[in-house]
């Protein structure tokens, strides 16, 4: 299955986070690209926590493009969270209606207000990296390498700990690695066990500094002998966020809210106490914090109620990277009277930097029409892909883009391996486009249901 990003592994930059024409899955948009590379490099130096940034400009220009984009170059534990506008307005139906009808709407679905929903979102996309420490286990084979850098050469042998003392395993390790080298290892040198391979190694001396330990990966045992002590210390790294933290310790919910998704509403004297465990984590060294990265899409959806949350929740010291997306021009802010450029109030636009994003030139379209192609496994024709590019750029990108199934669909009915202008036409007048649609609505306005002529729309306003 491939979905609308599915194309998409990374921002196509090079190291000077210059965007390369086509690379990753993305195309042109460089200006944009290169912007969000600027931020992401921030995100990764953990410098840019609390902040804001708006995607701005025409439908299907590729600002939910570039933000999976921005997804995919973060590490797999730095949280990315995705929200749409409509999501949080659907919440706000829902409840409408519940106060008319005066009694639940859909029952055993759990009720969850604007604002909880949005913190919700906030604490997903914040991760909490917890370091843990584990002990060596009696039985574990491990097998003994001795590390190219010190001896120049790779030999290995295994050894099943019969003991968890320390001492004695010390003193196999030393034997062995004496067996397969020539070289004594000596009070004060660090021995590696890697836990997944199972490899011991010798580092080099610790002479009591950091610097060997932070090479240590994430599943790695070691056996450390500073001044002939022997400790042994396995760190094992996961990353939760604060929000599974928060199911996980809620005594309403419990961890399997998490798979059912639907978590309801958590006491905020809850979050507090969670917010005062994670410092104190900090403090001792246990756990680090990792901002991740909010995407919030349509953010002209969101109301007054909610703006004005987020701005205060920026403020918070646990705060993720905002990134919100909107392809309106000036609008009202929801839930005011007020008109305001992408319906996002001046106080919040204000601390927001803002990356535009162009309609496409033709060549773009075509690229982008090109990489779609090949991963839906499909081909066109050079006639049949200049026409479907002349499409994109006349009507949408989007809509050219979801032509591309339909057209295959037409052309593997006469088993063609490629798609014709002729499989494009009839793909085309299967499925119409909004503007084609909207003539058809106009034109047949008295025969639809529920239609109100004079209602303004986006083509006519
Ligand atoms: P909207 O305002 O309607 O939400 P958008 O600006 O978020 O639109 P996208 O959904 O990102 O637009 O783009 C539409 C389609 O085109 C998606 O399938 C997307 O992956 C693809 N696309 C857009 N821009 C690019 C690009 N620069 N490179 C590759 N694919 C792109």
């Amino acid at each position: 299955m491939s979905g609308a990003h599915s194309h998409i592994h990374g921002l196509g930059l090079d190291e000077n986070l210059e965007p390369r024409a086509s690379s990753q899955g993305m195309i042109g948009q460089g200006p944009a690209r290169r912007a969000a590379g600027i931020i992401l490099k921030m995100v990764q130096e953990g410098k840019i926590a609390g902040r804001s940034i708006l995607m701005a400009g025409p439908p299907s220009s590729g600002k939910t493009a570039i933000a999976m984009g921005m997804a995919m170059t973060l590490g797999s534990d730095v949280p990315f969270v995705t929200l749409a506008g409509s999501e949080i307005y659907s919440l706000e139906v829902r409840q409408l209606l519940q106060i008319f009808d005066k009694k639940p709407l859909l029952t055993g679905h759990i009720q969850m207000s604007k604002t909880e929903s949005l913190t919700q979102a906030f604490r997903r996309s914040i991760g909490v990296r917890i370091k843990e420490e584990t002990e060596l286990i009696e039985g574990e084979v491990v097998e003994i390498q001795v590390d190219r850098s010190v001896t120049g050469a790779t030999k290995t042998g295994r050894l099943t700990l019969k003991t968890t003392d320390m001492e004695t395993i010390y003193d196999l390790g030393t034997k062995m690695i004496d067996q397969l080298t020539k070289e004594k290892v000596l009070a004060g040198d660090v021995i590696q066990i890697d836990k997944t391979s199972g490899r011991i190694s010798k580092l080099g001396r610790s002479y009591g500094r950091a610097r060997d330990y932070d090479a240590l990966g994430a599943d790695t045992k070691f056996v450390q002998c500073p001044d002939g002590e022997l400790q042994t210390r396995k760190e094992v790294v996961h990353t939760v966020s604060l929000h599974e933290i928060d199911v996980i310790n809620s005594k309403t919910q419990g961890f399997l809210a998490l798979f059912a998704g639907d978590t309801g509403e958590i006491k905020p004297e809850l979050r507090e106490q969670i917010n005062t465990k994670v410092s104190e984590w900090r403090e001792e060294g246990k756990a680090e914090i990792v901002p991740g990265v909010l995407f919030i899409d349509e953010v002209h959806m969101l109301d007054i109620e909610c703006f004005s949350f987020l701005n205060r929740a920026l403020e918070s010291e646990l705060a993720p990277l905002v990134v919100m997306a909107s392809n309106r021009g000036i609008t009202q802010i929801r839930g005011t009277k007020y008109m305001s450029p992408h319906g996002i109030p001046l106080d919040l636009l204000d601390r927001v930097l803002i990356i535009s994003t162009k309609k496409y030139e033709l060549e773009d379209i075509k690229q982008i029409i090109r990489v779609r192609a090949q991963e839906e496994d499909v081909s066109f024709e050079d006639s049949a892909l200049d026409a479907l590019t002349q499409i994109g750029s006349q009507t949408s990108l989007r809509y050219a883009l979801n032509l591309i199934a339909p057209s295959s669909h037409v052309a593997k009915r006469r088993k063609a391996t490629q798609i014709s202008v002729q499989d494009l036409r009839m793909a085309y007048k299967y499925f119409t486009d909004v503007g084609r649609s909207l003539a058809f609505i106009e034109e047949q306005q008295d025969l639809l249901m529920f239609g109100e002529a004079g209602v303004r729309t986006s083509s006519n306003s």
